[in-house]
Formats: C-alpha cells, sequence, structure tokens
C-alpha cells in the first residue's frame, strides 16, 4: 500500500528519491535462532519527500504492524560514550528548566534507562510510558511505570516535564501525535516537551543508507520538525544538533498561538530538496563502492565482523546479505549476546568472542563510537584494518 499523502502536513505533493527492496520489517527485536531470524518477514522501503513541508517518510510503510509483539532489544546504555552524551543532555534539561525535585515524563521510556538517570539527578518523580518496557532491570521506588502508548489518561499525570527520544522516528502518524500530546496536557501548567531524533539531513549529507531501515517510518530535519511542532500548537523555545550532528534536539510548549520565529538549523523546504536531489544522485555510487570492497574482502576470505548491533546493522547488511560475508556481529549489550540479527541472520556476541576470532576487518556502524571501540580492541592484543561510518 502506498500512502498518497505526506503524514506530517497532507500535502499529495510527495516524491520518491530513494528504494530499497525487501528490508526486513523488525530490527530491535530478539531471535534466538538462525532460522527464526531469516523468517523475519521483509517488506520495501520507498522514501518520499514532501515538497510542501519537507518531511521524508517511508511512504509503503505498513502500519498494521506490531512492533511489540516481539521482545523488543532497544537498550544503548552500554557505551561509556553514549552514557557521557545522555548525562550532558539530562543535567542541562534539569537546569535550564528547573526539574529538581517535579515530575518528570518519558514517552517511549524503553527499559526506563533515562527516565532512571534524570530521576537520579533531579529527585522528584519519574513516569515512563512504553509497551516495551520490561519489569525488574531497574531498582528505583521514585519511578512509575505504564506499559502501554501514550494517551489522554497520562497527560492527567500532573508531568512538569515531558520528554520523548527517539521515538517520533517509529511513530507514521507524526502530527496526530503531537496533536494528542498536546490535548493531553489539561492543567494550566503546560510542561515543556523535549524530543530528540535522528536527523535526516546528516543522513543525507553523508549517504548513510544504513540509517534507513523499516522501524523508521519518519525522518526529521530541523526544517520540517520546526514547521510540525508550531503547526500543530507548541513555541519552539530551542532547537539544536548534537551527537556529531546525528541528532535533532527540539524543546516547545504547548501554545495558542505560536510565535513563526525559526532557529538558524531550520531550512527552508528547497533547500532540504536540494539535499534529497543531490543524495539521489550519489546514493547508487556509494552502495557499489561498498559492495566492491566488500566482495573483495570476501574473495580473499578475509575474516569481517560488525561492530554495534542494532539497526545500523540491519540498515547496513540489508544491502550486502546476499554476499553472506559477515557471520558476526559484536554487541557490548549483554541482553543480545547469542542472538541473530533479524531478517539477515549473522549472530551476536560479546567483545571478547573476537579474541580467539581474530578477525581481519572490523566494521564500526557509529564513528560516534570509533575511539572508544579501537580501544578496546586494541586491548585485546588485536590489530584489525578498521572501518568506522
Ligand atoms: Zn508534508
Amino acid at each position: 500500500m502506498q500512502h498518497p499523502v505526506c503524514p506530517s502536513c497532507k500535502s499529495d505533493q510527495v516524491e520518491a528519491f530513494f528504494r530499497i527492496d525487501n528490508a526486513p520489517v523488525y530490527s530491535l527485536v530478539t531471535v534466538s535462532s538462525k532460522e527464526e531470524a531469516l523468517a523475519v518477514p521483509r517488506k520495501d522501503i520507498e522514501l518520499g519527500f514532501c515538497n510542501h513541508c519537507g518531511f521524508v517518510f517511508n511512504r509503503l510503510f505498513d502500519t498494521s504492524i506490531d512492533y511489540f509483539a516481539m521482545g523488543y532489544e532497544d537498550q544503548q546504555g552500554f557505551s561509556k560514550t553514549f552514557m557521557q552524551y545522555l548525562a550532558r543532555i539530562s543535567e542541562n534539561l534539569i537546569k535550564k528548566y528547573n526539574l529538581a525535585n517535579k515530575t518528570l515524563l518519558e514517552i517511549g521510556c524503553g527499559k526506563g534507562d533515562f527516565i532512571n538517570l534524570l530521576n537520579e539527578s533531579a529527585g522528584g518523580k519519574g513516569i515512563g510510558v512504553d509497551p516495551a518496557y520490561v519489569d525488574g532491570r531497574l531498582n528505583n521506588p521514585n519511578l512509575t511505570f505504564y506499559k502501554e502508548l501514550y494517551s489522554a489518561k497520562h497527560g492527567k499525570l500532573g508531568a512538569d516535564f515531558i520528554c520523548c527520544r527517539h521515538t517520533l522516528e517509529h511513530i507514521f502518524h507524526t502530527e496526530e501525535f503531537l496533536i494528542n500530546i498536546r490535548d493531553s496536557l489539561v492543567s494550566e501548567k503546560k510542561p515543556v516537551v523535549f524530543l530528540e531524533v535522528p536527523q535526516i539531513s546528516q543522513i543525507l549529507k553523508t549517504h548513510a543508507f544504513w540509517d534507513i531501515y523499516y522501524e523508521h517510518c519518519s525522518y526529521f530535519s530541523a526544517g520540517s520538525l520546526g514547521r510540525l511542532f508550531r503547526r500543530t500548537g507548541y513555541e519552539v523555545l530551542d532547537m539544536k544538533l548534537d551527537y556529531s550532528d546525528l541528532y535533532l534536539l527540539v524543546e516547545a510548549v504547548p501554545s495558542d498561538a505560536p510565535p513563526e520565529d525559526k532557529f538558524v538549523i531550520e531550512k527552508a523546504v528547497q533547500e532540504e530538496k536540494e539535499n534529497v536531489l543531490k543524495f539521489r544522485e550519489s546514493i547508487s555510487v556509494q552502495l557499489e563502492e561498498w559492495r566492491t570492497r566488500l566482495k573483495k574482502m570476501k574473495d580473499t576470505a578475509e575474516k569481517v565482523v560488525i561492530w554495534g548491533g542494532g539497526s545500523k546493522s540491519v540498515g547496513f547488511l540489508t544491502s550486502f546479505a546476499d554476499l553472506e560475508l559477515i557471520e558476526y556481529v559484536v554487541d557490548i549489550n549483554p541482553n543480545m549476546e547469542n542472538n541473530f540479527i533479524p531478517g539477515i541472520g549473522s549472530q551476536y556476541v560479546q567483545p571478547q568472542f573476537l579474541h580467539e576470532y581474530r578477525p581481519d576487518t572490523v566494521i564500526i556502524m557509529n564513528g560516534v563510537y570509533k575511539e572508544e571501540i579501537t580501544k578496546t580492541i586494541n586491548g585485546m592484543g588485536l590489530d584489525p584494518f578498521i572501518y568506522a561510518l
């Protein structure tokens, strides 16, 4: 099924610009055998660009998939670099919005790591809402979790601050989602809403095809997200890029008459379109370069591993699974160990596995972690060739 209009602004001025056939529909589910991994359903991705609001989305996204029916493994808090980032943004938010001893609510809290971090620094109460929440990984009496989707009832919990990290890109009906949050906030006191998503402009500029996968149906630029917030009745208080420009961070507050003032990072639709056209022109070259490189490794019987599981590895391997080159994917999340990559069939291993396996090449899925990972690899007495995406 093709969605005829932009889910963000309802315009029909949508143009397709990139396609990935047969992408696994799940990338973060836990599967414990190769057979089960290879049996994960596949569907096509066709990215469309909205000429009216600049939003990018998968025009073929199947909104009937239940992403919470299978185990969902999305914890990222095992990396020092990542934890430092989270600590920095949480400290900033606590200071900036005086969140000490307040009630903080997180939509799409996953296993609760971020709301726990906020609550440990700020005190007060923490509320997490997520159908994928799993009991028992945290032991903090100040936290309450709702294992369900966010709805009007959570707006009555009296939160002073709402955060929503890396959730909106999984939601197809983005406009309705922001309206639902705004309409749920019934009390006079309007909480600041903090939202963090991957930034599409960076994906397009760096031809990061590994950042395009089925679970992400919505792709935001500062411009398209700013426009969406204002259109759905929020004043945008701040907007910035972080984590090597991979992430887009927005702070907004419900408002009946949002001012139209823009932030420097918000570009006009036409400028975003130029980014899209450049990507369309050169992405096939980038994909072909990687195919040639990997094929050469295969021909010379190199042992190649990927470091960094999760969606990026699915996004990367989807294009080259036919080469059957990469058997193992390293991930420091101990809950992933011995699971298999959905749709691809490579096995998750812990870093110490490399000690024995002795890879010739390691492909790091996120360059942000290059230093941290290289140190670990060298610490094991290994010196493989390292590519960092
Ligand atoms: Zn649009």
